[in-house]
């Protein structure tokens, strides 16, 4: 029997609410496919009350010209609660999503340290500059907050996700309506009663859940919005784009992604199999960066697909609340039945596909198992295509020149990953790959001070650091003073 919780509602303007139509829609278990439980399905009107609610509250609310200390002790206090919180939070969120707790846990870390970040990093840095012309004038720049901003995020890692945006909006000191994945809405609701216990002012944040052509559709149409935050598909993107134009909104897209991790013959065997191993099967593969491309030289080819193959057998395929599982159930039955019919498509491309194996007492799961897509090529729709899953395609190399073409050779570009003990090839490598980040003989570890996102198909814009304070949160206003005599035009004096 999966877990019965408590229904959910939005979060409009301090209080938990039903949606205005008093429609609910039902928030499923990934690991036993029975119902969590109901969730308030928001649309339009509940839109409109959010984005009015988070509208009074940045123009007469004390939110946007409080102290920054004083705002500051708020991002500080959600970070502290979240702490508190963090057990049911990682609890919540392996239940909601189906990712092994021992992952969400982390996650749920992560929450607090976002809130932390934002706070240090508004304090030290949220200044602009000033530009001294001759003794005629001194010129210098403030940066503002936007004002209501729409927050729309994924199902994939919706905790960490989701503060990763909103700690950034509020530091600044904008106010935000979330739309978060209908897949996953549990733990938007926890943040939102974090939110409420740390006392932050009424209509400063605001959760509206629902379907993203009715509720998101509405949020990114609404003309107070200022600005639209998305992660997710690169489809949904780009119909985000498009509606907001109309209301000429900034967007920061954070999109798919089909990254290469490349083996060169001198690698460091063990860790770069470890590293490929965990970037494609931890998350359940359900990660935006992940390696789901592994290019090794034909020299490793064998010994690579045999160690490959043995880790595949042994990885633990369990129940997500079992701190031991390393894979879970993907979120719904839908993504299972878009992965596996990838894993088919494999076959009919000529792919020898391997794949570990699912313990028969989870069978009511959406459970894929961990799979090799061995002897791919480049071009083949399973190579091109974000399948979003635990499957990994493994294709050979001969040369740096080779790699590095096949691995540009391709609509995404979010990360990359080079496995190389010789200096000069990392570098060269590194900067000849065509995506927003690169890690060099390591897994992904994030540093939240650099910019994370990607290019081409994978995004526009960077989220992290102070690329997000000052490239999307906040407008930078110029200021122009005389301070001296300047010449001035004067028209209309006669001839
Ligand atoms: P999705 O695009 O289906 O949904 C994401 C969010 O957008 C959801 O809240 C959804 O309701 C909403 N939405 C859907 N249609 C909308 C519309 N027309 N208008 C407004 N909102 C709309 O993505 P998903 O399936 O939830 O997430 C998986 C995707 O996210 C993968 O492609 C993955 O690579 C990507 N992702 C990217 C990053 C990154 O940083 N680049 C991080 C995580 C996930």
């Amino acid at each position: 029997m999966g877990e019965r919780l408590e229904d959910v509602k939005l979060y409009i303007n301090g209080e938990f609410v039903d949606a205005a139509s008093g429609e609910t829609f039902e928030n499923i278990n990934p690991f036993t496919n029975e119902v969590t439980n109901l969730v308030a399905k928001g649309s339009s009107p509940d839109i409109d009350k959010a984005v009015a609610a988070a509208s009074e509250a940045f123009q007469h609310g004390p939110w946007g010209s409080m102290k920054l200390s004083e705002r500051m002790k708020y991002i500080d206090r959600i970070a502290d609660l979240i702490e508190e919180e963090a057990e049911t939070i990682a609890h919540l969120e392996s239940l909601d999503s189906g990712l092994p707790i021992s992952q969400t846990r982390k996650m749920a870390a992560r929450g607090a340290e976002n809130f932390r970040f934002y706070s240090r990093v508004v304090q030290a840095r949220m200044h602009g500059d000033a530009y001294q012309v001759d003794d005629e004038f001194m010129n210098y720049t403030v940066y503002q907050p936007l004002g209501v901003v729409g927050l729309i995020t994924p199902w994939n890692a919706p905790f960490m996700l989701l503060t990763w945006k909103v700690a950034p909006a509020l530091a600044t000191g904008n106010t935000v309506v979330l739309k978060p994945a209908e897949l996953s809405p549990l733990s938007a609701n926890i943040l939102a009663s974090v939110i409420q216990k740390a006392k932050l002012p009424k209509g400063v944040f605001n959760v509206v859940h629902g379907f993203g052509e009715t509720a998101g559709e509405a949020l990114v149409k609404h003309a107070t919005v200022k600005a639209i935050s998305f992660t997710g598909e690169t489809t949904t993107g780009k119909r985000i784009i498009k509606n907001a134009a109309d209301s000429l909104k900034k967007t920061s897209m954070e999109l798919g992604g089909k990254s290469p991790l490349i083996i060169f013959e001198d690698a460091d065997f063990e860790k770069a199999l470890d590293a490929a191993i965990w970037g494609i099967f931890s998350f359940n593969g359900e990660r935006c960066t992940a390696n789901s491309r592994v290019f090794i030289h034909k020299s490793l080819k064998e010994k690579f697909t045999t160690a490959l193959k043995e880790r595949v057998q042994n990885i633990i395929v369990g129940d997500p609340k079992d701190n031991r599982t390393e894979l879970g159930p993907l979120i719904d039955k839908g993504h299972f039945q878009k992965v596996t019919s990838y894993i088919e498509l494999a076959k009919e491309e000529g792919c020898e596909v391997y794949q570990g194996t699912v313990p028969p007492v989870f069978k009511s799961g959406n459970y894929v198992p961990p799979t090799l897509l061995l002897n791919a090529k480049n071009e083949m729709r399973v190579c091109q295509e974000e399948i979003f899953g635990p499957v990994m395609a493994v294709i050979e190399f001969e040369t740096e020149e080779e790699v590095v073409h096949i691995a540009n050779d391709v609509d995404y570009g979010l990360a990359g990953y080079v496995w190389t003990n010789d200096i000069k090839r990392a570098h060269r490598v590194a900067q000849a790959i065509d995506s927003g980040m690169i890690w060099v003989n390591s897994q992904n570890v994030r540093d939240l001070r650099i910019p994370f996102g990607g290019m081409k198909a994978s995004g526009i814009g960077r989220e992290g650091g102070h690329f997000a304070i000052f490239e999307f949160y906040t407008e930078p206003k110029a200021i122009h003073i005389a301070i001296g005599d300047h010449h001035i035009p004067k028209f209309g004096k006669g001839k």
